[in-house]
């Protein structure tokens, strides 16, 4: 009897493997084995909403090229900054966060600067340090590719096709769709057209495929999302004949619009409002509610208009809810200017007003505006402006509780099943009832606040009962 024992270690010399065993030496020639470490990538996305579907479409375009991603909080292999510029703070967010960037980076690590700070003010970017990749909003679709083709590890078939579509959606029931991009209305504040550039649309059928394949996904609210989607224009049709398009296709689903301009609301809104298939709220970003202020910010519309289109939809409109943005501080604005805004609150009865105070942004037309308002007041007027809004809000909320919601749930935790209502109402229902990404009819018992969100529309929270 003998034991036989293997024994035998390898060693690679160029392009041989050597194989040394205790009874002989095997040498094989191998083939060029390309090693493909899987990379990391750590991504920060400030702003709109547009920015957000922009940044999880390139996500999605990483993840499927072996990306790992992570928070730019953490040491990465290279890192991606959307940033935003809609504010005098958002530009030093943007800057602050592409230092975090560098203090966990070595001296090859890619910094990679997208979005529409770094669109309007590349130099800026560049001098922060080295190694900063600026990418223009035009190429945002690009990114994906440039950044493989930065860290030269993977081959990559590179499209033209734009960023249009993401089911990388941290929602698993909702999905987000971008149709159209780019603003030319040149408010006098804002410097969003020079990041954005002039109005695009998505193309209808493109948009209509994208539809179907997240309802075949099992999404089932869809967002419509755009920079200024009343600009929408593919061939013959303008934003109307697309939603109702979208509202003809098959399938249990609701469709929302992230947003639409005062200008762009028109009666054709009654009858899409009133389809079950839409849902029965609207962000309508007014700004102020003066008209000289409306005026010098070349808003095109009056008070008196935006009212009556309000008036008209709601009359129409059962349970319709309205949200929108109001700016505090605007040059010049006055006592007078300043109570028309708040007065508009109560007018209109916002169930959520995004308050803000007005930063100076260059090349905007607002910037020769005179007088400038002090920061103290600006901050107090924002003050003023947030209780009103809050108070309004607290009154529909009380105005809510035996009606009938529908609700599609997006998180079940410890027995309380939670979702929004058609009408952009948090909801909270009790019970083990219910399945994500169903909707459930509910009746509202009562609501309450969470302290720790305040300012933020999913302060309250509506607790209701299921019925079916
Ligand atoms: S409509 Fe006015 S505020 Fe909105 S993106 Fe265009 S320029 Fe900016």
């Amino acid at each position: 009897m003998y034991t036989f024992y293997y024994t035998f270690f390898k060693i690679y010399i160029g392009e041989y493997k050597i194989i040394i065993h205790t009874n002989y030496i095997l040498y094989i020639k191998i083939k060029k084995i390309k090693i493909m470490k899987k990379l990391s990538i750590g991504i920060t996305t400030l702003g709109c909403k547009v920015n957000q579907y922009e940044t999880s479409q390139i996500i999605a375009n990483l993840k499927s090229f072996g990306f790992s991603i992570v928070s730019t909080k953490e040491k990465a292999d290279c890192y991606l900054i959307n940033t935003c510029t809609v504010t005098a703070k958002s530009d030093a967010k943007s800057r602050n966060i592409i230092r975090r960037c560098i203090k966990y980076s070595d001296e090859h690590t890619p910094i990679f600067v997208t979005g529409c700070y770094a669109t309007t003010n590349e130099t800026d970017i560049m001098e922060i340090g080295d190694n900063i990749y600026v990418i223009t909003n035009d190429k945002k679709n690009q990114i994906p590719s440039l950044i493989a083709k930065t860290l030269s590890q993977i081959d990559i078939i590179t499209t033209n096709k734009n960023i249009t579509a993401s089911k990388d959606s941290k929602f698993k029931t909702r999905a987000f769709l971008k149709i159209q991009d780019g603003c030319n209305n040149y408010c006098s504040f804002c410097k969003v057209p020079f990041a954005r550039g002039k109005p695009t649309s998505t193309p209808i059928n493109e948009i209509l495929n994208i539809t179907n394949d997240y309802l075949s996904s099992g999404f089932k609210e869809i967002v419509l999302t755009g920079i200024n989607v009343g600009l929408y224009q593919y061939e013959n049709h303008d934003l109307i004949k697309l939603i109702n398009e979208i509202l003809s296709l098959e399938g249990n689903f609701r469709l929302r619009l992230s947003s639409i301009e005062p200008i762009h609301l028109t009666p054709d809104f009654i009858e899409i409002l009133n389809n079950e298939k839409f849902c029965k709220h609207l962000h309508i970003p007014i700004q102020s509610g003066s008209n000289r202020i409306l005026d010098l910010m070349n808003r095109k519309y009056s008070i008196e208009e935006i009212i009556d289109k309000i008036d008209n939809l709601n009359k129409y409109v059962d349970g319709l809810q309205i949200t929108t943005d109001i700016m505090a501080g605007f040059p010049s604005e006055n006592d007078k200017d300043f109570e028309d805004s708040c007065l508009l609150i109560e007018r209109i009865n916002f169930l959520h007003c995004h308050i803000f105070t007005y930063s100076e942004r260059e090349n905007t037309k607002s910037i020769l505006i005179k007088p400038k308002i002090n920061k103290k007041i600006m901050d107090d007027r924002a003050n003023i402006l947030y209780n009103i809004s809050e108070n309004v809000k607290s009154k529909i909320y009380r105005l809510q509780i035996g009606k009938i919601k529908r609700v599609l749930i997006e998180s079940i935790n410890n027995d309380i099943s939670t979702g929004y209502s058609d009408d952009w109402f948090r909801c909270n229902i009790k019970g083990n009832f219910t399945v994500t990404n169903e909707f459930v009819i509910t009746k509202v018992i009562d609501f309450s606040k969470n302290e720790k969100f305040t300012g933020n529309i999913m302060d309250y929270i509506l607790n209701c009962e299921v019925l079916r």
